[in-house]
């Protein structure tokens, strides 16, 4: 691959590019902007794990904490054979920015262990889970580092995080993690939440530019947590799904696809293919299909100078982290697509991890409408703050959540001061 090409789909490339650039228009302090730029704690570990066969196997995991100026860091972990440091470090930055974006009391961080759980069984994944966690027992914890669900980790690799954090201290400390199930402390509403901010950005973004949800076409990439309740949702709420993918297969069905039906299919199934009243379309082709709204919610690096111009949608809704390269935005600003960035889009799932902290240390539990009643008027809030940044300061959407974001860490900063 060209060297260029390789810098534009680096994702900690991708997210200096546009964290620079909003800095700039804020016109930061250099020094300040040092500090807010870099990731504040990298961890880098080796762990042994016991392989259902007998053997010994090391896979190597990150935990990259990027601030804590704003609150404990907080982020996700994904289990990925090409997980790398500098996509951590991305994550973990782009969490930061999110907080800020919602205005909850956290900080940034990311983890993540390079495997292949498709390959893993249940017991190898646990003890992985349980080992990267004691690996990591001094840096975690409620007021330090909250970890929650990101590729291929869910409420169970979250229980079993909280379990060891709770064994090695010798009490159950449900606040060290969110995504758990909802018996162990989990939120009512933490599953859908990605999905439902992101149907309420659409919702905000259709009335903006005068489309109503019963006549907006929508292709979404990726059927995991974050595609599939989008999926759901938008579709209760009038919006046409037109196209969905997986790693292993799209459909596209220009009278709208049966999201319902359609999920029986895929648990039953395990597979998109093969579902009736559709056809079968690849991932990167159904990302350049006919719709008004594009989510694409899988993976970074999904929309880069090589495609972006062919891009249909009039809204790019974006459900994953960093699906969308530096180099990409300039063209889709150039042909007027609406973004609604990353940073503001898919962050329902922080909100409502917000929440799910919230209640564990209260020990006081809300029901699924308030989590959904405050998730909507966050969402709203920050969705109409970014808007107000991209017109006072005539920017994009993106670099706007990017300056509101780095606005608020950067007062904060300077309001506790500088231990240097
Ligand atoms: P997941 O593991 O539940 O699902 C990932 C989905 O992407 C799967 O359906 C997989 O088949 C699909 N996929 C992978 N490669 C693909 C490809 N090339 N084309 C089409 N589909 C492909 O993960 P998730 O939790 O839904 O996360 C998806 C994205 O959303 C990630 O970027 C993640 O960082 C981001 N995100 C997740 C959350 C959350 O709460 N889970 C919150 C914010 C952002």
């Amino acid at each position: 691959m060209p060297t260029a090409y390789l810098e534009e789909v680096n994702p900690w490339e991708a997210q200096v590019a546009r964290s620079d650039v909003a800095a700039q228009k804020l016109k930061l302090d250099d020094g300040l902007w040092r500090i807010l730029r870099e990731p504040s704690r990298e961890f880098i570990v080796h762990i042994p794990v016991q392989l259902d066969n007998g053997h010994l196997e090391v896979f190597t995991g990150f935990r990259v904490q990027h601030s804590i100026d704003r609150g404990p860091a907080k982020g996700g972990i994904r289990y990925t054979p090409n997980v790398t440091l500098d996509e951590t470090r991305a994550l973990a930055s782009w969490m930061t920015w999110k907080c800020a974006v919602v205005n909850i009391p956290f900080g940034g961080a990311a983890g993540g262990v390079i495997c292949d759980p498709d390959k893993m069984s249940k017991r190898e994944l646990e003890r992985l889970t349980r080992r990267y966690t004691a690996e990591l027992m001094e840096v975690l914890g409620p007021e330090k580092d909250v970890p929650g669900p990101d590729i291929n980790t869910d409420g169970q690799i979250m229980a079993w995080i909280m379990d060891t954090y709770s064994m090695h201290v010798h009490h159950t400390v449900t606040a060290v993690v969110t995504g758990k199930p909802l018996e162990l402390g989990g939120s009512h509403g933490r599953v859908e939440a990605t999905g439902r901010g992101l149907m309420i950005v659409c919702d905000e973004a259709v009335k903006r530019l005068g489309m109503s949800p019963d006549r907006t076409r929508v292709v979404i990439q990726g059927f995991g947590n974050v595609g599939s309740n989008a999926a759901r949702l938008m579709r209760r709420r009038g919006y046409k799904i037109v196209g969905v993918s997986t790693s292993k297969s799209g459909l596209y069905s220009k009278n709208g696809i049966d999201i319902e039906a359609l999920s029986l299919y895929y648990q039953r199934e395990r597979t998109l293919e093969g579902f009736p009243d559709s056809e079968a379309i690849g991932s990167a082709e159904l990302l350049l299909a006919e719709c008004d709204i594009l989510v694409p919610a899988a993976l970074e690096n999904q929309i880069t100078s090589r495609n972006a111009e062919k891009v249909r949608a009039k809204i790019l809704c974006e459900g994953a982290n960093g699906p969308t390269t530096a180099e990409a935005d300039e063209i889709l600003v150039d042909k007027g697509v609406f973004v609604i960035p990353d940073i503001l889009a898919n962050s329902g799932g922080v909100t409502v991890s917000y929440f799910e902290w919230v209640q564990d240390r209260q020990g006081y539990f809300w029901t699924e409408s308030m989590v959904n009643d405050h998730l909507q008027h966050t969402m709203r809030t920050a969705f109409m703050e970014v808007l107000k940044y991209a017109e006072t300061h005539k920017v994009s959407n993106r670099i706007a959540a990017y300056m509101l974001a780095i606005d608020r860490v950067a007062y904060t900063l300077r309001q506790r001061g500088i231990y240097a």
